[in-house]
C-alpha cells in the first residue's frame, strides 16, 4: 500500500513538473511581440482588412484619430487616445522588438551608423554639412538615442501653458513603464566629481527633476543594458480601439478644400511593397489627424500635403492647401565637436547618466566606451567616430574654429575595435604627433539647456 502511495506521489510530481514546463514554454512563445501587441500589423494588411469590411458592410473602416509617426510622442499619444477613441497609428519603420542594434546599450554607436535600408537609424547631413540621425522605427528616437531621461523644468511647463497636474501624472506613467535608475559607470562617477569640482553644484543625487547643479538622471536602459523604447508604452493601449501599421510611409494628408477652411479627411500611405492605401477619419466631431513625425518629418509632411509657404510649394508643383510662411523654417543644427585623446587602457561603455545643469543655460553630459555585441553588424563607426571626424575636418584650424562655438564638446579617446586600430594610430600620429595604442574613448558634450531658453523639447539631445 505504501508502495502504491509513493508511486502515486511520484506520478503526481511528474505531472506537476511537466505542466510547469509546458507553461514555461507557452509563456516564452507568448513573449513574441505579435502576441504582446496584436494590434501591430504590416501596412500591406491594411487594404485587405478594410476592403473586406467595406465590401461586406459597404463602408470603410474609419478612425477618430489618425496619428502619423509612431515615435517618442506618437506611441504614448496613441495609447492614451485609444482608451476612449478609435485610433490608427501609422509608422514608416519596423518594430524595435528583437532588434539587437536597438536593444543593446553596447550597440548604441553601430546602430547610428548602420546605413542599410532597414536600419532603425536614418543618417542625414544638413545643408550646412552637419551629421545627425533620426529614428525610422516604432519608438522613434527612443530606439536610437542615448536614453537619458529627465523631467522638464516647472518654468518650461508654465511657459508653454501645459496643465502641470496632468504633466506630473504623465511623467509618472512613463517612468513606471520604461525609465530606470542607472548603476553609475566609473566614467560617470568621474564626470560627477569633475562637475562638482568645477562648481556645477550642488549635487542633487538621483532625481528626475530639472534642478541646477549636478545630478544622476533616469535612463531607458535597464540594469542589464537593455533599452526600453516608447513602443513598449503601446502595451497599455486598449487593443480593441488601436490599430498600428508598420512599414507604412505616409505621403500626404488628404484635405477637403471645398468649404471656407480646408478639412483633413485622411492620409495616403505606401506599404512595404510600394502599394498605396488611403485611411480615413470618422465623421465624429473633433476627429483629427495628428502629425508626430519628428522635427524634420512633421514639417516635411505638412509641406507634402500643401501646407507651407505658397511660393515654395508652387515651385515644387504642390497644390497649396494653406499658405503658412513658418512651416519648415527656424530649424537649427545640432552640431557636434570632437577632441581625441589617446589612452592605453580599455574604458567601460556608458551612455548619459550624469548631467550638469548650469545657470548659464547649458547642459553638460558625457559618455564613454565603444562597444559592439558579438551578434550584431560590424561597420565603420561613422558619424561619432574618431576616424570620421579626422577625415571630415578640412584642417586643424577649421577644427579649432568649430571648437570656439562651444555649444558642444566631445572628448573621444580611441576605440576598442582592432580593425580601426591601425588607421586610428596613423591618423592620430599625423594630427597629434602621438605614438600610442588606443583602446577606449570618452565623450563629453555641452549644449544649451532647452528648458531655460524655452526651446522645443524638454530633453537632452
Ligand atoms: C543620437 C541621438 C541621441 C539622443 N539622446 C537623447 C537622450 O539621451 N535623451 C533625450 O531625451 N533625447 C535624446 N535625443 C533626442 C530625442 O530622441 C528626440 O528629441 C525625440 O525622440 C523626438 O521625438 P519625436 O516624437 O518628436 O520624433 P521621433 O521620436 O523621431 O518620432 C518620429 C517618428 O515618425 C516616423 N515618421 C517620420 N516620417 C514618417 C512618415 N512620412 N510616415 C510614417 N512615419 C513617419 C519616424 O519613423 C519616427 O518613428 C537624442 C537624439 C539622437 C538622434
Amino acid at each position: 500500500m505504501a508502495l502504491v502511495g509513493a508511486a502515486l506521489k511520484l506520478l503526481l510530481l511528474l505531472w506537476l513538473k511537466l505542466n510547469a514546463l509546458t507553461f514555461c514554454q507557452g509563456k516564452s512563445s507568448h513573449n513574441r511581440w505579435e502576441n504582446d501587441y496584436p494590434f501591430i500589423k504590416a501596412a500591406s494588411s491594411f487594404s485587405s482588412s478594410s476592403s473586406s469590411s467595406s465590401s461586406s458592410s459597404g463602408r470603410e473602416k474609419t478612425y477618430d484619430y489618425i496619428i502619423v509617426g509612431g515615435g517618442t510622442a506618437g506611441c504614448p499619444l496613441a495609447t492614451t487616445l485609444s482608451q476612449n477613441y478609435s485610433v490608427l497609428l501609422v509608422e514608416r519603420g519596423d518594430v524595435p522588438f528583437g532588434n539587437l542594434n536597438v536593444s543593446h546599450l553596447n550597440n548604441f554607436h553601430i546602430s547610428l551608423v548602420d546605413t542599410s535600408r532597414t536600419s532603425a537609424a536614418q543618417t542625414f547631413i544638413s545643408t550646412d554639412g552637419v551629421f545627425n540621425s533620426r529614428g525610422r522605427v516604432l519608438g522613434g528616437g527612443t530606439a536610437i538615442n542615448a536614453g537619458f531621461y529627465t523631467r522638464a523644468s516647472t518654468r518650461y511647463v508654465r511657459n508653454v501653458g501645459w496643465d502641470a497636474k496632468l504633466v506630473n501624472e504623465s511623467y509618472r506613467w512613463i517612468e513606471k513603464q520604461i525609465v530606470h535608475r542607472p548603476n553609475l559607470a566609473p566614467w560617470q562617477m568621474a564626470v560627477r566629481d569633475s562637475l562638482l569640482e568645477v562648481g556645477v553644484s550642488p549635487f542633487n543625487g538621483f532625481t528626475y527633476d530639472h534642478l541646477y547643479g549636478t545630478k544622476v538622471g533616469g535612463t531607458i536602459f535597464d540594469k542589464f543594458g537593455h533599452r526600453h523604447t516608447a513602443a513598449e508604452l503601446l502595451a497599455s493601449a486598449n487593443p480593441e480601439k488601436l490599430n498600428v501599421l508598420i512599414h507604412a510611409t505616409v505621403q500626404k494628408i488628404v484635405f477637403d478644400t471645398i468649404g471656407k477652411k480646408p478639412k483633413a479627411l485622411g492620409v495616403i500611405f505606401k506599404d512595404e511593397h510600394g502599394n498605396k492605401h488611403t485611411a480615413f477619419l470618422s465623421k465624429r466631431r473633433g476627429s483629427e489627424i495628428i502629425v508626430s513625425c519628428g522635427a524634420i518629418g512633421s514639417p516635411q509632411m505638412l509641406l507634402l500635403s500643401g501646407i507651407g509657404p505658397k511660393a515654395e510649394l508652387r515651385k515644387l508643383n504642390i497644390s497649396v492647401v494653406l499658405d503658412n510662411v513658418f512651416v519648415g523654417k527656424g530649424m537649427a543644427d545640432n552640431p557636434l565637436n570632437s577632441v581625441f585623446i589617446p589612452t592605453d587602457g580599455p574604458v567601460e561603455q556608458s551612455l548619459i547618466q550624469i548631467v550638469g545643469v548650469t545657470k548659464m543655460g547649458v547642459y553638460i553630459e558625457a559618455s564613454s566606451g565603444f562597444g559592439q555585441s558579438k551578434d550584431s553588424i560590424r561597420c565603420n563607426h561613422g558619424i561619432v567616430s574618431a576616424e570620421q571626424r579626422l577625415h571630415s575636418v578640412a584642417s586643424q584650424q577649421e577644427e579649432l574654429q568649430q571648437m570656439e562655438i562651444k555649444l558642444r564638446a566631445q572628448i573621444i579617446v580611441g576605440s576598442e575595435n582592432m580593425e580601426m586600430q591601425s588607421s586610428f594610430d596613423a591618423q592620430i600620429k599625423e594630427h597629434a604627433n602621438a605614438n600610442v595604442k588606443l583602446q577606449g574613448y570618452w565623450f563629453l558634450r555641452a549644449e544649451r539647456d532647452r528648458n531655460d531658453g524655452g526651446g522645443m523639447t524638454d530633453d537632452l539631445g
